[in-house]
């Protein structure tokens, strides 16, 4: 009996430790330029960052204005000066050392990231795997960054000399913050860029941890910035003359302003937008392991992921099988507290974004499509956690591919089924969407 009461109390100290150190966090500024949290000098406006497991206020954030970013520009441009001389070495030895301070507060990382994002614990440990395997990767990489020699006429020859850009911009959506932190900045420190980054406005934190870690482990002042803002700040840095090249992780609209931005600038920029992918399902596939495969590749992070197959084509003659499987396996996804061991499924990033997810079932259902489990609004027993944004994980059956459903990204817990009869026509299918990021095949 007193170990029972012992583990409870553990339990309930986990979401009590992490509501604690949130807002010990917040009690700093959450700009990081030239190595030191500072204030936004001059803010356009402020939003307010919520806990999406609560739906509780975790601060009011003030959006950074354009003489903000000018001088977090202005450091990433001193900063170059010296980090761009060191040797891929030198380098690679700093981001070696990130890594394993990162390993070292796993924990502390996660915990901050369920707290600030809604999706369960265990998956920000992997999030944070993530970002240290990033940092390992391009921490060994940087010092094997070579140029080419080409022998040309009469014994002239042309060099082929990499050289880094110089200040590189990031820009995050709030479904990975710190892995896209940590993914964007590793190969542009690496390879002897600086950069600003602006997470997204539902998100600031644990950006700001990294930046804070990165100078504990001697990465110097300016090389990583942080300024906090919604749109308008994200635009003062596309915008931005000092600015070499800018990564943008984000919506399909979004990223049509960002690529415009960057072309009235001669920048160079990458886009990672979003997604409507397929998964394809076909009859000699091991049924357990694509039953998995479907309910991972919809309901991680609550469905809020850009490559997840929400399309699942299921070849007719084992469809009965796969959905009988699929629905019983979904129905007892346990849904809850994100920061509590064993939970499933977290809370959606915020109140409007879970109702539009549920108005895309809504949606579906006046087109012709059959709910076969969730899609509704979920209330855990826990009190401290009612006002959070949780729904059911939801199956649409009878699905058609003009369907908003079929062809939209709802970026929430909503799996589509169709049925397919031959290779020639899933195929054909799956490629019939504007979008393309991922696809998967289950098949022998
Ligand atoms: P979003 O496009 O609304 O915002 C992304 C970021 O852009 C935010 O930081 C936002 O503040 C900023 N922003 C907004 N307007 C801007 C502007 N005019 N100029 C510059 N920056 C601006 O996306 P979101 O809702 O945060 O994230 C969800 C989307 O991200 C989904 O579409 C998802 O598929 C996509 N995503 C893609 C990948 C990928 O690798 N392809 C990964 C994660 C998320």
């Amino acid at each position: 009996m007193l170990r029972i009461n012992h583990r409870l109390l553990n339990m309930a100290s986990v979401r009590e430790q992490v509501t604690r150190a949130a807002s010990s966090f917040f009690e700093k500024p959450l700009n990081f330029v030239d190595g030191v949290r500072v204030d936004a000098s001059q803010p356009t406006h402020s939003f307010v960052v919520e806990e999406p497991a609560t739906g509780k206020q975790l601060c009011k954030c003030p959006s950074s204005g354009q003489e903000d970013v000018n001088k977090a520009v202005q450091s990433a441009r001193e900063a170059f000066k010296s980090w761009s001389q060191l040797s891929g070495l030198d380098r690679g030895r700093l981001l070696q050392k990130a890594a394993l301070k990162l390993r070292e507060r796993q924990e502390e990382f996660a915990r901050m990231e369920s707290v600030d994002q809604g999706k369960p614990l265990w998956e920000s440990r992997f999030d944070i795997e993530t970002v240290i395997d990033g940092l390992e990767y391009f921490a060994g990489l940087a010092p094997s960054i070579t140029g080419d020699h080409l022998p040309l006429q009469g014994g002239s020859f042309g060099i082929v000399k990499r050289e880094p850009l110089g200040v590189c911009v990031g820009i995050g959506p709030w479904n990975y913050p710190v892995q896209m932190a940590g993914w964007k900045s590793a190969p542009a420190l690496a390879c002897g860029n600086t950069m600003v980054y602006k997470p997204s406005q539902f998100t600031p934190i644990t950006t700001v941890m990294l930046a804070e870690l990165y100078i504990e482990v001697g990465i110097p002042k300016g090389v990583f910035n942080v300024v906090q803002g919604e749109g308008e700040t994200g635009r003062f840095l596309t915008c931005h003359p000092g600015v070499d090249k800018v990564s943008f992780t984000g919506s399909v609209p979004t990223g049509k302003k960002v690529m415009a931005d960057c072309a009235l600038g001669i920048k160079h920029v990458t886009l990672e937008l979003g997604g409507k992918s397929p998964l394809l399902i076909f009859a000699d596939a091991d049924m357990e392991n694509a039953v998995k495969g479907a309910m991972m590749a919809n309901f991680l992070t609550q469905g809020e992921v850009c490559c997840n197959g929400t399309r699942v084509f299921v070849e007719r003659s084992i469809k009965d099988e796969f959905v009988e499987k699929l629905v019983s396996k979904t129905k007892g996804m346990k849904i809850g507290d994100p920061t509590k061991d064993g939970t499933m499924m977290g809370a959606v990033i915020s109140k409007e974004h879970k109702e539009k997810v549920l108005n895309y079932v809504q949606g579906a259902k006046k087109q012709g499509a059959k709910v076969l489990c969730g899609g509704d609004s979920f209330k855990p027993d826990d009190p401290a956690l009612s006002g959070g944004y949780y729904m059911t994980p939801c199956i649409l059956d009878q699905v058609e591919d003009h369907m908003t459903v079929a062809k939209e990204e709802i970026f929430g817990p909503v799996l589509s089924l169709f049925t397919f009869d031959t290779e020639e026509e899933a195929v054909r299918r799956a490629n019939d969407s504007e979008f393309g990021l991922a696809a998967g095949v289950f098949t022998k």
